[in-house]
């Protein structure tokens, strides 16, 4: 017998996957030009080129037996002490490389996080709208994933709810800022007021309740937006960084966990989410890419191509009656849907071929998630489109 929930999750494919089948059978009918697919958060702007310069230096002038070695399991101490002063530098902390653990993305960083601070039947406070996977990575820590409902207006947080939801299972709150699928960045009052619930709730409990900042858009905003620097209004922060967005290389999966060294008892939590990489099996981020990432992790790629498309596409969605949530970060817009169901919307889209993410699967039904990390020439292209699927609601 094998594991159903396994065989389940990797059999059942995801509306994005559905979504991209159907835009390669259009293709082969209709020409690639004519399809548009905005379903996949793959950055489209190529690395900085300082990423290719060091990985070239790198691979022609160190030694191979050390950059394709094992690291220590933590990461490369050496990269960490250089990303350390490097958050010293940009946030004003007090960091060191010992509080820092490479991993695989950010992907791996949450899970790593999740089974290094759960045991069976704690709970994670996760905020609708969310990045799906949180569901998959929570759920098989043995924790549940308790869902607050999202706060369409502004996409911050709803506090009362958030309130309810508080309880003395609550192991952790997990927020993503600037937010994939919003685009939305919290505001600072989001966050303190946060921080202030969280800290009268772990004294009532009398357990620390952690907030684990999931950060891969950090650097990816617009406008003069600035993401605040979690840690500074919560002790108890953990952050979750990849550097997929922010270099355009998710393929090199590599990103960090920082356990801030004003979480209680950090060096426990640190060893915690250390053993829980090991029983995972990651062994050590790639190595090659912690090199790099080391050197490169205060460039980011060619922001403005994301920032012009979203211009484009955001004034004219709403020019054409879609109302969206101005997003400050990210590569992502959620418009609200032009009726009830997203699913049988994303459908009507299908007939205009365009490929558009029902916010179902994030948790918020009602909505789309438009990932505008394409060429800026397929979103000319594709505006008569949604002119024309805007046109059939009126009829
Ligand atoms: N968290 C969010 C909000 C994301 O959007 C993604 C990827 O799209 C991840 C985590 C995982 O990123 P990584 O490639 O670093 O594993």
């Amino acid at each position: 017998m094998l594991p159903e929930k396994m065989i389940e999750l990797g059999t059942a494919r995801s509306v994005i996957r559905e979504l991209f089948e159907f835009g390669k059978k259009r293709a082969a009918e209709v020409g690639a030009e004519n399809v548009f697919d905005f379903s996949i958060g793959n950055p489209s702007v190529p690395p900085p080129e300082k990423v290719n310069e060091i990985a070239i230096d790198i691979l022609k002038n160190q030694d191979p037996v050390l950059i394709h070695g094992y690291t220590s399991a933590q990461g490369d101490a050496g990269v960490r002490q250089m990303i350390a002063e490097s958050l010293n530098r940009r946030f004003g902390g007090n960091y060191d490389k010992d509080d820092l653990y490479m991993s695989t993305g950010a992907a791996a960083a949450l899970t790593c996080c999740f089974h290094g601070l759960c045991c069976e039947g704690d709970e994670v406070i996760v905020f609708a709208p969310y990045f799906p996977e949180y569901k998959v990575f929570i759920e098989k820590a043995g924790a549940k994933m308790v869902l607050i409902p999202a706060e369409i207006e502004g996409f911050q947080i709803d506090f009362d709810a958030f309130g309810k939801a508080l309880s003395p299972k609550t192991k952790a709150v997990l927020i993503n800022t600037p937010n994939n699928p919003t685009g939305v960045v919290y505001s600072k009052e989001t966050i303190k007021k946060l921080a202030q619930m969280l800290r009268d709730k772990s004294e009532e409990y009398g357990n620390p309740i952690y907030l684990i900042s999931d950060e891969p858009y950090r650097e990816i905003v617009y406008d003069g937006a600035q993401t605040p620097w979690v840690p500074k209004y919560y002790d108890n922060t953990i952050v979750c960084y990849s550097f997929s967005k922010s270099l355009s290389m998710p393929g090199g999966r590599i990103g960090y966990i920082l356990v801030c060294p004003t979480v209680e008892d950090n060096k426990t939590v640190y060893a915690a989410i250390a053993g829980a990489g090991r029983s995972l099996g990651y062994v050590n981020a790639p190595a090659l890419f912690q090199y790099i990432a080391a050197k490169c992790c205060e460039e980011t790629s060619d922001l403005s191509i994301y920032e012009r498309n979203r211009r484009l596409l955001l004034d004219s969605l709403r020019e054409m009656g879609f109302h969206c949530v101005e997003p400050k970060g990210t590569f992502y817009l959620f418009p609200r849907c032009l009726e009830e169901d997203a699913m049988a919307f994303s459908e009507r889209a299908k007939e205009f071929d365009l490929l558009l993410v029902p916010g179902d699967g994030f948790g918020c039904p009602g909505h789309f998630r438009l990932a505008y990390c394409v060429p800026t020439e397929r979103i000319e292209r594709a505006l008569p489109a949604f002119k024309k699927l805007a046109e059939s609601y009126k009829k």
